[in-house]
């Protein structure tokens, strides 16, 4: 058995979900080959205040994503090259996790483990196979791209740019897709037998609604604009799946809410693809995740909001691709909606078949294919 070992963090849900995705790649593929160990570096190896950071993180994110935008804005020098200073002090962390797995290779899904990394390789007499997976979808932090690394996996043109841009060789990049979890690379059952599995109404037209893993942003503001938007004229005119994630608050105070249309209000769902493929469209802040899982499932996207920094990227990826709108009131939201299962129901059909046409269902896999060839070369 070959051992692989993982670093990631769980600053936001997309690491762990791309590192879980890519061991179940591993797993499917060469089932009894390889040994996957999943390490949240930050947390389980860094010493405090530096292993406090993915708490903070959902804070930053959502409460004060000004704050956010400073901290991310790596790119300023004096930032740039205290990360780097911060990171040499890292180095003996990541010298004690190769102790403890003594890997045959590594793959980052994280943007704060390239350059640790290769400062605790060039250390090593003998040096491990290192990869990276780029877990953002179009903007991703120059941090990510390290030019020492043997490959890097990005999901788009504009990452792959970004990676030249720091110095990575063109053909060490490979633009394969996200890794997303290997249930959407299945063939999708048909909608009408999984919304009857769900308890979903059978033929009214569903709109998706999430925020993340942790159902940040005005979901419930959303969820009560659709109730009214989908039910003027006494019948309703579709019918609203809500997401809340980790988000227990969230959930219950929308299942204390009278609804006017058939309602499914969900906590954290570990079968996302079939919620996906039950409904007709989605609302969701810009996470690549989210994102990259509705293409494959040929859902339109409301984008509601972004993460500044890192999401920013995505807006623009989703709007000029034709596959959605960037919509932040809720009340517009609502009505574009009903709009789209309404008036507009063949412009939402054009843009259900050019969102699968930028699908990257088997992303994972090719991802995992192409590493393992990179162990054997
Ligand atoms: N997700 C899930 N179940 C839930 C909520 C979210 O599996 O109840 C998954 C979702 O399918 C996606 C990820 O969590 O793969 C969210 O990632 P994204 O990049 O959209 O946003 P983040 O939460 O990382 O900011």
């Amino acid at each position: 058995m070959q051992r692989i070992l993982i670093l990631m963090s769980d600053t936001g849900g997309g690491h762990r979900a791309s590192a879980q995705a890519l061991k179940a790649g591993f797993d499917e593929l060469y089932p009894e080959r390889f040994t996957i160990n999943i390490i949240d570096f930050i947390t389980d190896y860094l010493p405090w205040p530096f292993n406090q950071m993915p708490k903070a993180y959902p804070f930053l994110s959502n409460d004060a994503p000004w704050l956010w935008k400073i901290l991310y804005g790596g790119q300023t020098h004096s930032l740039s090259t205290g990360l780097a200073q911060i990171s040499r002090l890292m180095v003996g962390a990541v010298e004690r996790a190769i102790a403890e797995h003594r890997p045959d290779l590594i793959i980052s899904v994280h943007p704060l483990m390239q350059l640790v990394s290769m400062l605790a390789m060039a250390r090593r007499p003998q040096r491990i196979p290192f990869v990276t997976v780029v877990t953002d979808l179009t903007t991703a932090h120059p941090l990510w791209f390290h030019p020492d690394v043997d490959a890097v996996y990005v999901a788009s043109e504009n990452t792959r740019a970004l990676a030249i841009k720091a110095g990575v060789a063109p053909e060490r990049i490979h633009l394969l897709g996200l890794p997303i979890r290997p249930a959407f690379a299945r063939s999708p059952r048909p909608k009408v037998d999984l919304r009857a599995e769900l308890g979903m109404a059978p033929g009214l037209p569903a709109v998706l609604l999430i925020g993340g893993g942790e159902g940040i942003g005005p979901v419930e503001a959303i969820a009560a604009a659709c109730n009214v938007s989908l039910s003027q004229g006494g019948k309703p005119a579709g019918q609203i799946v809500v997401v809340c994630g980790r988000n227990k608050t969230l959930q219950e105070r929308l299942a204390a809410r009278d609804w006017a249309v058939p309602v499914r209000i969900n906590g954290f769902v570990d079968n996302m693809a079939d919620w996906m493929t039950a409904c007709d469209c989605i609302v969701t802040k810009a996470g690549p995740g989210t994102i990259a899982e509705a293409l494959i499932c040929g859902l339109p996207i409301v984008l509601s909001g972004f993460i500044p920094g890192q999401e920013e990227g995505n807006v623009p990826y989703v709007v000029d691709n034709h596959v959605g709108v960037y919509v932040e009131a809720p009340t517009e939201i609502a009505a574009t909606v009903a709009r789209w299962f309404g008036p507009e129901r063949d412009h939402l059909r054009m843009m259900a078949a050019q969102a699968q046409a930028m699908g990257h269902p088997y992303a994972t896999f090719d991802i995992v294919k192409s590493i393992v060839n990179l162990i054997a070369a």
